[in-house]
């Protein structure tokens, strides 16, 4: 799925190239085309840049583990070859160590972190800019005639087109823009929408930060201009593009993330359900079929649009976690196989958070009550009813928690997969090993 997200992005911006080329009347317009490869990064990369006679091949920053390792594969095998590699920043705005504390440390507490993030910002406007690229459709170079360099399929490369149904998320730059403009006209009650999912209060950026198909310096720079002309709203949306900053310098400097470990190594004592009835609890929470709307609302949304409203991630997370008992790797795996939106750290974070193992998490006693969540959040069960149908007909008070309702309960929906209250005792129980150690 965001293979087919990637592809026909590709396809759009190859698309997009040519126009560019032939606005600025470029002699090669009909040549100007992206060089598509597919393969070993490691083969193709150095093959590519040899045939193309390239002095130097230019990525962007991954921070990830298995990015890090794919990257020196590929910096060696183009060295080996007399070409040139250079990495650099291009997918948040600050990185790795340019955000420290004054001992030149890194940061694992968020508000501290921001605030030494606004500062740097306050020194450094220039990170908010574009690079130029005005005259660009002019100087592109024709792709060489003997290169055989298209898009293949999907299909030739082993993946299905099938792209789940959203809205808003489509892709590509122009869809990317979309969405950006459309938010621009929200930004400013975002602080008082952002949390209430059948309310269209956030971005939906996020897909097109993962891909690149915004540009993370374009939305800071409307984020901080609307703020310094009082926009609460746009100063904590900005916020949420720090966190994602602070997640990804998180990851940099703490490798071991990647190897499933715990950001505070004590919760890696937590002992966690295990067994057929964890599998069936796991397999009834993948699928939306907890007995609790909120979160099975909240799932089928994810399986049903590869996106989840971020209320909602923290409250499944903490089902999952806290009322079932299981492994956050397990929600985190999941994630990964079904967000559109999927990104390592960000993702790694907001489970660690959840399991309060993370860093600058919530504490291990605080417990989302997914009923007091949804009674707060979708008051009229308006997000409940576009993902669970069979509750429809429930009036406002029964939809969030149907057991409960003293009329009539729908037959084809489940009842609670657990009692929340003692699910909540036992949680405290399995998380005592973390508090005698703390
Ligand atoms: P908006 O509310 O419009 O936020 C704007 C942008 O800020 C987002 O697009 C995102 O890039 C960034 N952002 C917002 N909140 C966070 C956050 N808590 N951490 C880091 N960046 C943030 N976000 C991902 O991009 N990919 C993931 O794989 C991911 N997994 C998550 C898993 C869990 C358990 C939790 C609790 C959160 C996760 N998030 C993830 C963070 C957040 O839920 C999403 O970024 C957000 O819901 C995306 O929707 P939006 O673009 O409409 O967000």
């Amino acid at each position: 799925m965001r293979v087919t997200f990637i592809h026909q992005s590709l396809a759009k911006l190859n698309q997009q190239l040519k126009q560019l080329a032939l606005e600025a009347n470029n002699p090669d317009a009909e040549l100007i085309r992206i060089c598509f490869a597919y393969g070993k990064a490691e083969h193709e990369i150095p093959k590519l840049a040899q045939s193309l006679g390239a002095q130097k091949v230019i990525v962007s920053h991954d921070d990830e583990w298995r990015s890090l390792q794919r990257d020196k594969q590929v910096q060696h095998a183009l060295e080996q070859i007399g070409i040139a590699w250079q990495s650099v920043k291009d997918h948040v705005i600050f990185e790795r160590q340019e955000v420290l504390t004054q001992g030149s440390k890194p940061y694992s507490v968020f508000t501290p972190y921001k605030k030494a993030w606004l500062q740097q910002l306050a020194l450094n406007q220039a990170v908010i800019h574009e690079h130029s690229t005005q005259g660009l459709g002019g100087a592109l170079a024709p792709v060489p005639s003997y290169l055989n360099c298209g898009l293949p399929t999907l299909p030739e490369m082993g993946f299905s087109d099938a792209l789940p149904d959203h809205p808003i998320l489509h892709p590509g730059t122009v869809a990317g823009l979309t969405a950006w403009s459309d938010f621009t006209s929200r930004i400013d009650c975002y602080d008082q929408t952002r949390d209430f999912p059948a309310v269209k209060g956030p971005s939906y950026l996020s897909v097109h930060l993962r891909f690149g198909t915004v540009s993370i310096r374009e939305l800071a720079r409307l984020a901080v201009s609307r703020m310094q002309k009082g926009s609460t709203g746009a100063e904590i949306w900005l916020s949420e593009l720090i966190w994602r900053d602070f997640y990804h310098q998180i990851l940099h400097h703490h490798p071991r993330l990647c190897e499933g470990k715990s950001f505070k190594p004590e919760y890696d004592q937590i002992q966690w359900e295990t067994g057929a009835a964890a599998d069936a609890d796991f397999q009834a929470w993948c699928l939306g079929q907890t007995g609790y709307p909120l979160v099975d609302a909240a799932m089928r949304q994810l399986n049903q649009t590869g996106y989840m409203h971020n209320r909602l991630r923290m409250v499944v997370a903490s089902f999952l976690i806290k009322d079932l008992g299981i492994d956050w790797r397990w929600g985190e795996a999941y994630f990964a196989e079904k967000l559109l939106d999927f990104d390592f750290a960000a993702n790694n974070g907001g489970w660690q958070w959840a399991s309060s193992s993370g860093c600058d998490a919530q504490p291990y006693f605080r417990i989302f009550n997914p009923i007091s969540q949804s009674e707060k959040f979708d008051a009229e069960g308006k997000f409940i009813r576009r993902y669970l149908p069979e509750l429809a007909a429930l009036d406002n008070k029964s939809i969030h928690a149907p057991w409960m309702s003293k009329g009539t309960k729908p037959s084809n929906y489940p009842g609670p997969l657990v009692d929340h209250a003692q699910a909540r005792i036992k949680t405290l129980e399995r998380y005592a090993v973390v508090k005698m150690k703390g």
